[in-house]
């Protein structure tokens, strides 16, 4: 038998009492097994850790036996090399298939403009002066979806996202150019859904029902106070209101609104309020609402080509999110729970394992702009990451006024996986990473290479999952000791009970 490479060992800081002695390790902490090629995630003893240990340095005795079978089980031990690999392999491959069948992305921006001034838009510049997508370009770039879809090798149905800029503004040229979109894609039986800063949404809510638009996305900041000090009009005007207004004229005519909540560090504590504000307005349990969040960037690594000097482009690339944010962020949800009913956070896909005993799903990708999205901007262009939109450096093509798709860029990026990039093979959390960091960061930061890593670092991969346990971990258990069913002594369920999570028992 030997430990399986992905097993993952997590240490945890719990609140006192929630589990036995025999848990804690000398810093007071408990331990979790993970195993993202079987899924599996369990508590473990001091004890059962410690076969464990005798194991992987070959030093087993016969009081391991049934720990170790029981291992065996659950995925984090292997019979020998050949059955790991085995799982391994079934794994990698059941999840290329799935890409090869999924839907796959088609943005247009039918220009950059924007009619506001986000202190944090990544897309700057680029939204105060635009070209425009004509109409021999917007039935040009219809025309490439199959062609597109053919050198993927993908069979899922495409689906349309407007895009920009800001695609639903209300001007002549702007209603003209979504209408013409969501027609062709209504008329091929393409479903579509439009990115929209929401301040004209109210305005597009009868075309976004004549062509079966049945969901958009829309961002905000939190409650009007802080929301308003940062999504502004470019005269510096708010806009809290005008989109709350475009929220709700979509709701009443049955369009899915998926609400995105942008956090940083001036915005985390507001959340509460935000969240009472929500469940006042009915959003939180209105089913054709969702809300979730995301944390704002730096995104100054779109700036950096190979050909800046190296000492440049690494600090360029370096850090996406402000320090502490996470901390702060788990911090704020702990002592409101309101927020985790709104928001319910999963950003390591770990969420439904521990509190439904749901398997955790491992990450092959770090990011889907290689496999499985594609926008069209209006220069003409084709880009696979849409945060590198209207930098010709990232284009992978263009598809107007002819269809070409540069290959020799695009292929170590669509391949790019936890196998492909060298470092990440060996690594032993690279099933919760994704391998290899963001492509574009890898790129800038190499010199032009999209085959290395950029490299969230071991440890950050492996404490941004330990914080989320943290803060998970006692509601699961809390959750089951009111719930406890009685297991048969000494087996490997009630070993189980006692530490595993909802799914053991
Ligand atoms: S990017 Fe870093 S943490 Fe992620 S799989 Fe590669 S080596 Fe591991
Ligand atoms: S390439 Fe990087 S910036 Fe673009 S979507 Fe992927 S992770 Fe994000």
């Amino acid at each position: 038998m030997q430990v399986s490479a992905n097993t993952v060992e997590f240490r945890v800081e719990l609140p006192p009492d929630l589990v036995g002695p025999e848990y804690l390790d000398k810093d007071g902490k408990v331990s979790l097994l993970a195993n993202a090629v079987s899924g599996s995630m369990d508590l473990v003893s001091r004890s059962e850790l410690s076969s464990l240990e005798r194991l992987r340095v070959g030093r087993t005795s016969e009081e391991d036996r049934d720990i170790l079978t029981a291992f065996r089980e659950r995925g984090y031990v292997y019979e020998d090399a050949a059955a790991e690999q085995k799982a391994y392999r079934d794994l990698v491959d059941g999840y290329f298939r799935t890409i090869q069948e999924a839907p796959f992305q088609f943005m247009f921006i039918p220009s950059f403009v924007c009619n506001l001034a986000c202190s944090y838009c990544f897309e700057g510049e680029l939204t105060t002066k635009s070209p425009q997508m004509s109409e021999e370009m917007i039935e040009a770039a219809f025309d490439s979806i199959p062609m597109i879809q053919e050198l993927h090798e993908n069979s899922g149905p495409p689906y349309i996202t407007l895009f920009g800029g800001e695609p639903l503004l209300d001007t002549a040229y702007q209603r003209w150019a979504v209408e013409e979109i969501l027609k062709r894609a209504y008329d091929r039986g393409y479903p579509s859904t439009a990115i929209t800063n929401g301040v004209d949404l109210d305005k597009y809510v009868p075309l976004l029902k004549q062509y079966g638009c049945e969901e958009v996305q829309v961002s905000l900041d939190g409650t009007p106070s802080v929301h308003d000090q940062r999504r502004v009009f470019r005269n510096g005007r708010p806009t809290f209101h005008r989109i709350e207004r475009g929220i709700d004229a979509a709701l009443d005519a049955g369009v899915r609104v998926l609400i995105r909540l942008l956090v940083d560090r001036d915005s985390v504590d507001d959340m509460p309020n935000f969240a009472e504000m929500a469940q006042e307005k009915g959003w939180i349990d209105n089913p054709l609402v969702t809300l979730f969040y995301g944390f704002t960037k730096q995104t100054t690594f779109l700036y950096v080509t190979p050909d800046h000097p190296e000492e440049r482009r690494r600090t360029m690339v370096r850090g996406d999110v402000k320090p502490g944010l996470s901390e702060a962020f788990f911090e704020m949800l702990r002592a409101n729970p309101l927020v985790d009913d709104m928001l319910k956070p999963d950003p390591a896909r770990i969420r439904s394992a521990v509190m439904e005993g749901d398997r955790i799903h491992p990450n092959l990708q770090g990011c889907s702009a290689g496999t499985s999205v594609i926008a069209f901007d209006p220069n003409g262009k084709l880009y696979g990451c849409p945060e590198t939109v209207g930098r010709p450096q990232h284009a992978c093509g263009s598809y107007a006024p002819e269809f070409r798709y540069a290959r020799a860029y695009r292929e170590p990026w669509r391949h790019r996986h936890v196998d492909t990039v060298e470092m990440c093979r060996q690594c032993n959390v690279k099933l919760f990473c994704g391998g290899g960091g963001c492509p574009i960061k890898a790129w800038a930061a190499s010199g032009g290479n999209f085959d290395t890593c950029y490299c969230p670092k071991v440890e950050t991969i492996k404490s941004n999952v330990e914080r989320e346990l943290a803060y998970l971990l006692p509601m699961a258990l809390r959750r089951r000791n009111t719930n406890t069913v009685t297991k048969e002594k000494g087996t490997w369920q009630e070993m189980s009970q006692a530490g595993s999570f909802p799914w053991m028992s």
